[in-house]
């Protein structure tokens, strides 16, 4: 196999476990508050195939503050739209400069096929049912913030596990540490292979039996059209797995309650638990940016 430009961040799956104290202690050192020409000059080339909100804006947020410049090159409006192959835009962006490409992609395993052929550093930014590596670190950057440590954690993941690649990376990534997880959902979305992608993973069938005891809780999103894919009734979602204060409370006193976004209110969980003490989503979204900006300087080989 071809080996992927050097310092791509592609997924979880294959970083060892000090590579990713690494990165989030250099998280831990950046400032989006005060720019840092650390990356001056560098071109960071935001490529996305999928909508986004929060992931493609810190990133943005990210590169700016270390004084990089960026473009942002979305599916529509761009050559793509015009069938222009994964590869042929790669070259061509790399053709006008990036020094690094930042991408989203539909498919799993875009961002290694891109970073295989340029030899540019290329982040993944969400590869279809993959990996979604960077929101992995900035959640574990939360956790550690309120927990000190990952090692011994318990953690509940609940919801459409199957199709869901913050799933993945963070299962990757918390069994590194040597936290415990709890696999919740609707049989239909918890491939029987989970239970064997790593070490210390368990599943519950009530979401009651997922929570309890637990330090954190991760929500997933649950979309509507799937629900109605595998014929689940929303009322039987809502009864059978929504987070609401009254399961909240079944958990740790001091439990963290996560959410990658975007949040369904009403369906993964009630307004009143997204809004809760407990809730640390708005912190996850704002810890992206210092996270997002240490992945961009161990990319560009700025880690200092
Ligand atoms: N925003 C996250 C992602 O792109 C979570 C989600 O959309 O389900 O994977």
């Amino acid at each position: 196999m071809t080996k992927a430009a050097r310092g791509s961040l592609l997924g979880i799956e294959q970083l060892r476990a000090e590579e990713i104290a690494g990165l989030l202690k250099l998280a831990r050192r950046m400032n989006p508050q005060k720019t840092r020409p650390l990356l001056r000059g560098k071109r960071v080339l935001l490529l996305f195939y999928e909508p986004s909100t929060r992931t493609r804006s810190s990133f943005e947020i990210a590169a700016t503050s270390l004084g990089a410049i960026t473009t942002l090159v979305q599916s529509s409006g761009s050559s793509i739209e015009k069938g222009e192959s994964l590869l042929d835009t790669g070259y061509t962006l790399h053709g006008l400069g990036a020094d690094v490409i930042v991408i989203r992609h539909p498919n799993a395993g875009a961002p290694l096929l891109m970073a295989q052929h340029l030899d540019i550093p290329v982040i993944n930014a969400g590869d279809g049912m993959h990996e979604h590596p960077s929101q992995a670190l900035l959640d574990a950057y939360t956790i550690v913030r309120h927990k000190k440590a990952l090692k011994g954690l318990h953690v509940a993941i609940i919801g459409d596990i199957y199709h869901s690649r913050v799933a993945r990376s963070a299962i990757h990534l918390l069994s590194k540490f040597g936290a415990m997880i709890t696999l919740c959902g609707p049989p239909e979305f918890l491939p029987e292979v989970a239970a064997t992608l790593a070490p210390g993973l368990h599943i519950t069938r009530t979401v009651e039996d997922a929570i309890r005891g637990v330090d954190v809780i991760m929500l997933l999103r649950v979309q509507k059209e799937r629900l109605a894919g595998m014929k689940i009734s929303l009322q039987d979602y809502i009864a059978r797995y929504q987070v609401t204060m009254a399961r909240l409370k079944l958990a740790k006193k001091d439990a963290l309650l996560m959410h990658p976004g975007p949040i369904i209110r009403g369906l993964e969980l009630t307004g009143e638990v997204a809004d809760c003490p407990q809730s640390v989503i708005v912190e996850e979204v704002r810890n992206g940016v210092p996270v997002r900006m240490a992945i961009l300087a161990r990319a560009l080989g700025r880690a200092r």
